[in-house]
């Protein structure tokens, strides 16, 4: 199926970076937003990183002004019945995905993908709510999406390879790389980061090495760009709780434990650079 018009659900960090890269790739994209400010908000910073391309070089006024004029928001999921392409990025609660996915499949044309964008919820659970199983499939983006090469699609055992195919192509029209990853928890990227960065954690709550030392090791030892402590405040340690639950809730393996030291982090507001303390201080 050739995609045409897509939509996009949720204008945060994740929805806005996507609709950016899919108005560059030359698709015509609707965001939604649940009110005007938020929606406002995310289009001021796909406008600002758009703005920030123009000032280096790497993209023309001209461009810049037909990428974002191919980008409209709404508040009104209705504007989705044309759509060819959903891509769902809200936040990550299942009960909300269900009734998003639910609602697309009502308005959205019979022949329409709806795709999620979860890190680690069940996506055939999401495909259940809909009369479209078939055309339901993970595409789960990285972030910052317009830097992030990688695109995992996921798969259910609903998916049909039809859907699949389509989805690859999709991605690969955003310039993205793509990895194929079944229905199951954290897909193959959070499955191998979490238990790193818990045992990075767990390694700094019994005091085998400072923070400091544990990220120099990584980043010196094995020329990874940051260390695992850095890396957690940055992705968010609430996020990297929550995805540690649902992998151990689904595994019950102790690898995806979190350590207490995060439970603690969490509950102090300590998240990471987004609340400006974690393992680091960003107020300095
Ligand atoms: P975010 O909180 O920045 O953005 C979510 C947005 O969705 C919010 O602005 C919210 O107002 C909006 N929203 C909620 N309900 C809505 C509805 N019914 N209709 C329209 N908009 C609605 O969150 P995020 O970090 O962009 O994450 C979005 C999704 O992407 C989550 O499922 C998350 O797990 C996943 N994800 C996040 C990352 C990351 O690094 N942040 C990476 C990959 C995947």
């Amino acid at each position: 199926m050739d995609i045409k018009k897509v939509g996009v659900v949720g204008c945060g960090l994740m929805g806005s970076g996507i609709t950016q890269v899919c108005a560059q790739a030359g698709y015509e994209v609707i965001v939604s937003e649940i009110n005007n400010e938020l929606l406002n908000k995310g289009l001021a910073s796909i406008d600002s990183r758009l703005n920030r391309d123009v000032e280096k070089g790497r993209l023309s006024p001209p461009d810049k002004d037909s990428i974002f004029n191919r980008i409209k928001g709404t508040t009104d999921t209705k504007d989705f019945n044309d759509r060819d392409l959903v891509v769902e990025a809200a936040i990550e609660n299942m009960e909300l995905k269900k009734k998003i996915l639910a609602e697309l499949d009502k308005i959205c044309p019979k022949h329409a993908i709806l795709a999620t964008n979860t890190s680690c919820l069940s996506i055939i659970d999401m495909a259940m709510v809909t009369g479209r199983p078939d055309k339901v499939l993970g595409l789960h983006f990285f972030n910052p999406v317009p830097v992030m090469k990688l695109l995992e699609i996921v798969k259910t055992i609903a998916t049909s390879d039809e859907t699949l195919e389509t989805g690859q192509n999709f991605g690969k029209s955003l310039g993205k790389t793509i990895v194929i990853a079944k229905d199951t928890p954290g897909f193959i990227v959070n499955r191998l980061l979490i238990p790193y960065l818990l045992n990075a954690i767990r390694m700094l709550d019994i005091g085998i090495a400072t923070k400091e030392d544990i990220d120099t090791g990584i980043t010196l030892g094995l020329n990874h760009p940051m260390g695992p402590l850095t890396l957690s405040d940055l992705v968010g340690n609430d996020v990297v709780l929550f995805i540690a639950d649902g992998l151990y809730e689904e595994f019950k393996e102790p690898q995806y434990a979190p350590p207490s030291l995060l439970r603690k982090m969490v509950t102090a507001g300590r998240l990471g650079r987004k609340t400006g303390k974690g393992f680091y201080d960003y107020n300095k």
